[in-house]
């Protein structure tokens, strides 16, 4: 069987969605890139019972094989992969929040700056159109450009990235947010950031985890190193004569 150890890293992040509380049962559905095309969860599998053989690859025209059929959102998964080079991974969930926000039609503003890890300064809420359509997939990409997540009205959300563990952390990251947009909305209308702010947040999240660079305006400060690197103290052990 080809790509076994993809397949089961798609079945991981299924159940560890289903773990962590951001998708019920069998609604959302998983992707990941392979050099054939990717690889996609099979229709309608519990994920608790899903196998190497329930994940199903298809190719960049839309063709597959496999013993099942791929998910009934093929068609999104497959347009992304397609358009979004950004996209080595793809998840689908129908999260409480972000789902119900959906449902309202409504995207995410700049209420928290967190918004910045789906690539802009808001998330948007894809125009609706019934699922496992070539028309939901088109509002999809739609809401999509310029930003790694979006919600999809009346339905759920999508989130890529760069691995499997991307595209999950990010899903998370949009469903906490609608949570905590959802909460604030309860209370009042949020203060949204403005787009000066914006630009200085998402330049940051371009500059995290780099090593700082000089006069850098936008690089996360640092505080001073006091020890030696890890890496270094391990080459002196090893030149170390015994
Ligand atoms: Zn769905």
């Amino acid at each position: 069987m080809r790509h076994l150890a993809l397949r089961r890293a798609v079945i991981a992040t299924c159940q560890e969605m289903n773990r962590l509380g951001i998708n019920q049962g069998r609604s959302g559905n998983v992707s990941v890139r392979v050099p054939e095309g990717f690889l996609v969860t099979g229709s309608g599998i519990p994920y608790e019972a899903m196998q190497p053989r329930h994940i199903v690859e298809m190719d960049l025209d839309g063709g597959y094989r496999g013993e099942v059929l791929p998910s009934s959102e093929w068609r999104m998964h497959l347009d992304l992969m397609r358009t979004r080079a950004d996209a080595q991974a793809v998840v689908h969930t129908h999260s409480t929040h972000a789902t119900a926000l959906s449902c309202l039609r409504l995207g995410i503003p700049a209420f928290h700056y967190m918004v910045a890890v789906a690539g802009g300064a808001d998330i948007s809420c894809a125009d609706y159109a019934t699922f496992g359509t070539a028309a939901l997939s088109r509002q999809m990409l739609a809401a999509m450009e310029g930003r790694a997540a979006c919600l999809l009205a009346n339905h759920g959300v999508v989130a890529i990235g760069r691995s499997l563990e991307d595209a999950l952390a990010r899903a998370v990251e949009v469903e906490t947010l609608a949570k905590q947009y959802w909460i604030a909305r309860t209370l009042g209308q949020p203060v949204v950031l403005d787009e000066a702010e914006m630009a200085r947040v998402l330049a940051r999240f371009r500059s995290y985890g780099q090593q700082r660079r000089e006069n850098d305006p936008a690089a996360i400060e640092m505080p001073e190193q006091r020890d030696q690197p890890r890496r270094a103290n391990r080459r002196t052990t090893r030149a170390r004569p015994r």
